[in-house]
């Protein structure tokens, strides 16, 4: 199963996205992951892209896109993948499909997540992830003074320095000026299932499943 999954920031790709991997048994392609790595080990690739990330722009291309060429470097993804947060622009897109097909690969399926903005706005400010697993938590969840600890790997929760209300608004204008045309270029493509966001956890991964 190939797989890429689109959508706004905080629509709960991350969520779904550890759920298929995990379904599927295949590598789940994260570049904020990969990035927020990079950044907190301080590597000449992560000072480049810190501001970037923090400020909710974009990192340039290039950058971005050397990434996914090495991460592909390997065999691990012949069995499949899914590429969560990737391709994020028209010309990541192009480039990823040029990649794919000197390794002789194709996508599946693109499955778009969308729920309307305010929602957004509510789950991103609402938002905690485990530093090490990057597992979402809602800090509506907690008591005031109760420790904020990972469930399934015990690290400390923290909330991300671009979930701030003024950096979500950046980042919702990116993605529609951005990679909302991506939905466009996949539909084309005949790739494209549109998946509704609003609802449990669970109720949206049966959705997704229901698609594939
Ligand atoms: P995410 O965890 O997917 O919300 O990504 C967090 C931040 O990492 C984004 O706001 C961008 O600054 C950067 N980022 C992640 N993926 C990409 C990408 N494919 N292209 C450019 N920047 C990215």
């Amino acid at each position: 199963m190939r797989l890429i999954l689109l959508g706004a920031p905080g629509v709960g790709k991350g969520t779904q996205a550890r759920k298929i991997a995990l379904e599927f048994n295949i590598p789940h392609v994260s570049t904020g992951d990969i990035l927020r790595a990079e950044i907190s080990s301080q590597s000449i690739l992560g000072r480049k892209a810190e501001e970037f990330v923090h400020t909710g722009k974009l990192v340039p291309d290039e950058i971005v896109l050397q990434m996914i060429k090495e991460e592909f470097k390997t065999d691990k993804f012949k069995a499949g993948f899914l590429m969560d947060g990737f391709p994020r622009t028209l010309e990541q897109a192009e480039n990823f499909s040029k990649l794919l097909k000197e390794l002789n690969l194709n996508i599946n399926k693109v499955i778009n997540i969308s729920i309307d903005e305010n929602e957004i706005i509510r789950r991103i400010t609402n938002r905690i992830v485990c530093k090490d697993c990057e597992k979402v938590f809602k800090l509506s969840d907690f008591e005031e003074d109760e420790n904020l600890k990972c469930d399934f790997c015990g690290s400390e929760l923290y909330k991300r320095k671009d979930d701030s209300e003024e950096v979500i608004k950046n980042r919702l204008e990116v993605y529609k000026a951005q990679t909302e045309p991506l939905v466009e270029f996949y539909k084309n493509q005949g790739l494209l299932e549109n998946v509704d966001g609003l609802g449990t956890e669970n109720e949206i991964f049966e959705r997704i499943l229901a698609r594939l």
